[in-house]
């Protein structure tokens, strides 16, 4: 069995931006594909935003196992049918790995519900990221902590719903906090913050970054097939339910009509 993993990036840093461009030559999407280089049972591939359906097309998505996203200047060019695509997906069973400034992006913000707001500084902190469940499959082959020598600072408060599990913490130079590694669940999908990964540091060639990303990859995959019918909302009448029933009182709907949405 091969996890299909898509590396979605909107790929304008380095673009526009010489320093972006001479720490990513191959693109940030480039180094983190580095992260399943000789990995059996990985395959991976890339999606840009300027691609054609930004690279999401339908029946691509639907051979997608897990979806990474860096996602930074550019989240409001992403289509809205294309976000309601990958959420459906992501409910569907598909899992999803956010990275760093796509905590603002419109998919995770979507699957959330809330802000998805922190507060930030670009001062090329010491990072250092504490792993609270070190038997988490996430954290497999990681020490106890990971230390970044130059990244930006995010802290709390992340306005995001309490996760799953909270899987590490981050500390900055300058004092602040942040949940960095969090987990949830969307309907079939697991979902995975993760925060490391700023366009002006080298972060995605750090080997333990990677580890967490490709671990991430494989806990992430959901091999059940796809839950396709998972946003039906199918009226049961009292003939065909699993144990029949007569009507007691008064009734608002037909017999066996669709509904309101
Ligand atoms: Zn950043």
């Amino acid at each position: 069995m091969t996890i299909r993993a898509l590396i979605w990036h909107e790929h304008r840093h380095e673009k526009k931006n010489k320093l972006v461009a001479d720490l990513y030559p191959q693109g940030m999407h480039g180094a983190l594909k580095k992260a399943f280089d000789g990995e059996k049972d990985i395959s991976v591939d890339h999606a840009l935003l300027d691609d054609p359906e930004h690279g999401l097309q339908v029946d691509r998505l639907a051979k997608t196992d897990v979806l990474l996203w860096w996602g930074h200047v550019a989240h409001g060019e992403v289509k809205d049918e294309i976000v309601e695509r990958v959420v459906k997906r992501v409910w569907e069973g598909m899992g999803l790995i956010v990275l760093h400034s796509g905590h603002f992006s419109k998919p995770f913000k979507r699957l959330m519900g809330t802000p998805c707001a922190l507060r930030w500084r670009e001062a090329g902190e010491n990072e250092r990221i504490w792993i609270l469940n070190r038997n988490h499959p996430i954290a497999h082959g990681l020490p106890e902590q990971i230390v970044i020598e130059h990244e930006e600072m995010y802290g709390e408060p992340f306005s995001i719903p309490e996760p799953e599990e909270t899987l590490m913490i981050s500390w900055f130079e300058g004092g602040e906090v942040f949940r960095s590694g969090c987990a949830w669940r969307r309907g079939a999908g697991k979902i995975f913050y993760f925060r490391p990964g700023h366009e002006a540091y080298p972060t995605y060639y750090n080997p333990q970054v990677l580890r967490v990303i490709r671990n991430a990859t494989r806990w992430a995959y959901n091999p059940a097939p796809a839950w396709t019918s998972v946003d039906d909302a199918p009226n049961v009448p009292h003939d065909k339910a699993p144990v029949p029933l007569e009507v007691k009182g008064p009734k608002l709907h037909e017999h066996g009509e669709a509904g309101y949405r």
